[in-house]
């Protein structure tokens, strides 16, 4: 899926990070608007309306966070937050507050991209605009109608607690869910601090459907912040 012409606001500094994105986005025919801190970036979104919203997390006046926690009073469509080293544990802060995805610098244009797809693709699915009953990823099918999951074309059977997972990941799929929204998810907001319980249904979930186990290609896990469905397979 392709999104010509839709529009990126972004909110960043750093002005050497900035011209990277403004090269790679214009090539790729997005439609841009820039800020260099919080507040302008809050006031250029409710002017602009933009598509998606990317936002670092460090920037000069308000946090990122904030940002984050602003735009979603209001603001329905993506948000892809920039995360330096030094922020890595606010990542899972910014999913948690709304954010559909992170990109953690340094990044390629083509993780760029790929996350922009992603994110756009499940606000999209959020927004009702996209309703699907079958999910392919390689070789894994999920019927969400009948629910039947097959590899290959062979059924597999999941416990209700397994299918539940897996379908809500496989609803996000491509994005990151962190621990705390999949607890909330399956077992409900008393659980969201027993992260056990995620571990044990994950590992048994690998064991059926990943062709191999201990090199998981399907459920991805990613470290600190949560689980994420693969959204093609390499
Ligand atoms: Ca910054």
């Amino acid at each position: 899926m392709t999104a010509p012409q839709a529009k990126i606001l972004v909110i960043e500094d750093d002005p050497q990070i900035r011209r990277f994105l403004a090269a790679a986005l214009e090539a790729h025919g997005y439609a841009l608007d820039m800020a260099a801190t919080g507040t302008e970036g809050l006031r250029l979104a409710t002017l602009r309306l933009p598509d998606i919203v990317i936002v670092d997390l460090g920037l000069p006046d308000i946090s990122g966070l904030e940002v984050i926690e602003r735009l979603r009073a209001w603001y329905t469509r993506a948000i892809v937050v920039l995360s330096a080293r030094s922020q890595e544990a606010d990542k899972v802060a910014a999913l948690d507050r709304g954010a559909d995805d992170y990109l953690s610098k340094p990044f390629g244009v083509g993780e760029l991209l790929a996350r922009l797809r992603v994110a756009q693709r499940h606000v999209a699915t959020r927004l009702g605009e996209e309703p699907q009953a079958r999910i392919e990823i390689g070789a894994l099918a999920i019927d969400l109608a009948a629910r039947r999951v097959q590899r290959d074309g062979i059924d597999i059977h999941l416990t209700p607690i397994e299918y539940k997972l897996l379908t809500i990941l496989a609803r996000h799929r491509g994005k990151v869910m962190t621990h705390r929204q999949l607890l909330r998810e399956v077992w409900g907001a008393t659980h969201v601090e027993s992260p056990h319980y995620l571990r044990i249904y994950l590992r048994a979930l690998r064991h059926k459907i990943e062709p191999d186990p201990a090199r998981p290609r399907y459920l991805l896990t990613e470290v600190g912040v949560g689980y994420r469905l693969a959204d093609v397979l390499p």
